[in-house]
């Protein structure tokens, strides 16, 4: 008997491997195929900048599934591949080692890839870019041999490097061209917070800088400010961002969102081409919450996009995707986030301590037209669970009394949740 098509995975990285942990517990017993151009099985790319950059031995923890996953579910693993063109009309794709692959269906989780400056390319010495464990683990060894680093760029990624080699001992510069820090993700009442901690924390942190010149030298790079500041380093971290990896969509045809570079899909993971699926940071997708497309470069996004194509891929009906949620660890803080950052928002605080508390804890409530749409939580996760129940619900008049951190939040949310939906209810019914 003819065997069916695979189903196609192309990317091994964090959806890829959710969405093949996802058919399988959905009952496919049929093949899949899961080609990634790393030569690594897929792991965990969070600890990248935090525990894995300050310590080789946290290597090994980081797999999304154990090593013997794959076997075990007879999933056709295909490590250091790299599919190079797919053609939708005949479903087949094409791979670096010469093989083609027939498949039924295709899922499209290729990631990103750091944005690079054009006078800095991938590989230049003594510049180092973040995105994969050998990324990670050559940033290390550089910081081992090093007492100072320049960090460029003052978002997650490069903060949370800055953090860690603060940890490390070294003396840490991060330069940032926008008057915040976490402009795209945070709105300034934070970015201002952290900004102060930073500093306090020995980080000299320049913002609103313009870099007029970077030159490689013989040893480290020159660094030199449009204001004539200069510094030379041994090691020089960029990290301004990601491009997504939606150049093998691009090739076949498929629509791309014109704004962020993304692979758009529908609310199934569908792209433009039949049978051919895309989750992750390459997947571009419209937010009920925001009313708008938007490509969410996290870890809890491409665990809920690979669930949702894996599933639509068995012809069946996914739960709907949970509020966006992102956290990021750095300088003693645990940051976590429900909802994204959106023009319009208002926010609110729950606490306010000084940038360099010990121990500091609080939250900043975001409202949009009244409706909670981001909150964010310093070191107060649980917190944050507790609002997950009134995401996208009135919450306006009882602003004041959430953001009163001595009032129980458990409690106040029940009170508010019965609230809102019950003038919810009762305006449908008009
Ligand atoms: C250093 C770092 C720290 C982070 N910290 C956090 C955090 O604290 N919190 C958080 O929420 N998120 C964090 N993230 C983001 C999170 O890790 C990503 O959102 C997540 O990994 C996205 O998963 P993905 O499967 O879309 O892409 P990836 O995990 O990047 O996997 C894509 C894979 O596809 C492969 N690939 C690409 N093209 C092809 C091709 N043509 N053929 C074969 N293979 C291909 C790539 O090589 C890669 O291995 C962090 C990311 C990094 C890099």
């Amino acid at each position: 008997m003819a065997q069916q098509a695979p189903i196609l995975i192309v990317g091994a990285g964090q959806a890829g491997a959710m969405a093949a942990a996802e058919l399988r517990k959905l009952g496919h017993a049929d093949r899949i195929v899961m080609v990634g151009g790393e030569r690594h099985a897929p792991y965990e790319r969070p600890p990248l900048s935090k525990a894995v950059l300050a310590d080789a031995g946290q290597r090994g923890q980081i797999g999304v599934h154990p090593a013997s996953f794959y076997a075990e579910r007879e999933i056709d693993l295909r490590l250091g591949t790299t599919v190079t063109a797919i053609d939708p009309a005949r479903s087949v794709a094409a791979c670096t080692d010469g093989s083609e692959i027939h498949f039924g269906a295709c899922l499209l989780a290729t990631g990103g890839s750091a944005r690079a400056l054009k006078a800095l390319p991938p590989g230049t010495p003594d510049v180092h870019y973040l995105r994969t464990l050998d990324d990670a683990d050559a940033l290390r060894e550089a910081m081992q041999r090093a007492d100072e680093i320049l960090v460029i760029g003052g978002g997650f990624l490069g903060l949370e490097t800055a953090s860690t080699a603060v940890d490390l001992g070294l003396k840490v510069t991060v330069l940032e061209s926008a008057d915040t820090l976490l402009g795209r993700a945070a709105p300034a009442e934070l970015g201002d917070w952290l900004a102060q901690r930073i500093r306090a924390r020995g980080v000299d942190l320049r913002l609103g800088c313009q870099i007029a010149a970077i030159e490689p030298q013989s040893q480290g790079v020159r660094v030199q400010l449009a204001d004539g500041t200069a510094w030379q380093v041994p090691v020089l971290v960029v990290a301004i961002g990601l491009t997504p990896n939606s150049g093998l969509a691009a090739g076949a045809g498929l629509a791309l969102h014109p704004g962020n570079g993304g692979i758009r899909i529908d609310e199934r993971g569908r792209t433009s081409a039949p049978n051919i699926y895309a989750a992750g940071d390459c997947a571009s997708q419209f937010h009920p919450l925001f009313g708008t497309e938007m490509r969410l470069e996290s870890w809890q996004s491409a665990n809920e996009q690979a669930r949702i194509a894996a599933t639509s891929m068995l012809g069946l009906e996914a739960a709907p995707a949970a509020t966006p949620w992102f956290w990021t660890d750095q300088f003693g803080c645990n940051v976590q986030m429900l909802g994204a950052a959106h023009a319009g928002i208002r926010y609110a605080w729950r606490e306010r301590p000084p940038g360099d508390a010990a121990s500091p804890k609080f939250m900043l409530l975001g409202t949009l037209d009244g409706r909670l749409r981001h909150a964010i939580a310093v070191n107060a996760g649980g917190d944050l669970r507790q609002l997950r129940a009134l995401f996208g619900l009135p919450v306006e008049e009882h602003l004041a009394r959430l953001c009163d951190a001595a009032l129980p939040l458990r409690q106040l949310v029940r009170e508010v949740q019965a609230d809102a939906t019950g003038r919810t209810a009762s305006l449908t019914t008009l």
